[in-house]
């Protein structure tokens, strides 16, 4: 199912903007939404080679990368289980995770913690099944968010992704290294105390020369929001006619916005964003509209 895919590239209308460009991968796939079908991608080519059947996987009640391995999974042939963090909940991407097959398996909090654990107690005789980190985050995830890089056809100053793991950042300064190209990485991550996100990127990269981490627009926390950042996904979405998820990329596209305003960013230098999807990630926040 992973043939090869190209997600466009499309210039938007944003005031000041003069450059601003977005690598559609939101376009992708409605349920392998962007950059979960880069990062599954080489994860299912080694799970397959590995003979392996069964994905197991972590995620928690709103998880776009529990929705994307359900339906990779079951696009591809294989069995699926989710350890979910929690209690018992139902939401529409639970839903969309068991209509695509996937076992659920509410876990509470404690035991969440170490996933290793959990999957020795569940699977442990189990020579079928192949273990999947949260996220996603691994080496092969950072190969398939490389070639988000190699697709591209023009050069620009700056390309911004947002980050929960940093893998796909990781994947992101990969690749331009890779490309030689002169391009700025600008990683904006969603959690509070994002720092980490810079070990995660030295793991599989040689210099971070290249790269710049926003700490200051996670707007709270992992899935927090404030009015304004509601206000600005309002805004955006009705002069561009692109919808953000308030979990990753509004919060990316916001700190392109406001990098402006502090004279960071240049209206006219070429920007490019990666839009990596998840706008299923609205569903959860209904209430904050
Ligand atoms: C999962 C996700 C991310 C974060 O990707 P990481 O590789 O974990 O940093 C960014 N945007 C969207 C829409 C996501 O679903």
């Amino acid at each position: 199912m992973f043939e090869e895919i190209y997600s466009p590239v499309q210039k938007i209308v944003l005031a000041p903007f003069n450059n601003l460009f977005v690598k559609r991968d939101d376009l992708i796939d409605p349920y392998i939404s962007g950059n979960k079908w880069r990062k599954l991608k080489y994860i299912l080519a080694k799970a397959k080679a590995e003979n392996k059947t069964h994905l197991v996987t972590f995620g928690g009640a709103y998880s776009n990368h529990l929705v994307a391995t359900a339906a990779a999974a079951a696009r591809s042939g294989l069995k699926a289980t989710a350890f979910v963090r929690g209690e018992t909940v139902k939401n529409e991407m639970l839903l969309l995770c068991s209509l695509f097959g996937m076992e659920l398996i509410f876990t509470d909090r404690e035991s969440y913690r170490d996933k290793h654990q959990l999957f020795e107690s569940h699977f442990a005789n189990n020579a079928e099944a192949y273990f999947v980190d949260e996220g996603g985050a691994s080496a092969e995830a950072t190969l398939g968010c490389a070639e988000i890089i190699g697709e591209l056809t023009e050069t620009y100053d700056h390309i911004f992704c947002a980050a929960g793991t940093g893998t796909t950042a990781a994947g992101l300064l990969k690749g331009i290294q890779q490309q030689q190209l002169a391009a700025k990485l600008h990683v904006v991550p969603v959690l509070k105390g994002g720092g980490f996100i810079a070990d995660e990127i030295a793991r599989y990269t040689t210099t971070d020369k290249q790269l710049a981490l926003h700490l200051d627009y996670h707007f709270g926390g992992y899935a927090k929001t404030t009015p304004e950042l509601i206000h600005f996904i309002k805004m955006f979405t009705a002069q561009t006619g692109l919808l953000l998820d308030p979990v990753y990329t509004a919060k990316m596209f916001y700190a392109i916005s406001d990098l402006e305003k502090k004279g960071q960013l240049h209206r006219d230098e070429r920007i490019l964003a990666i839009h990596t999807g998840g706008l299923m990630g609205l569903f959860g926040m209904k209430d904050k509209f």
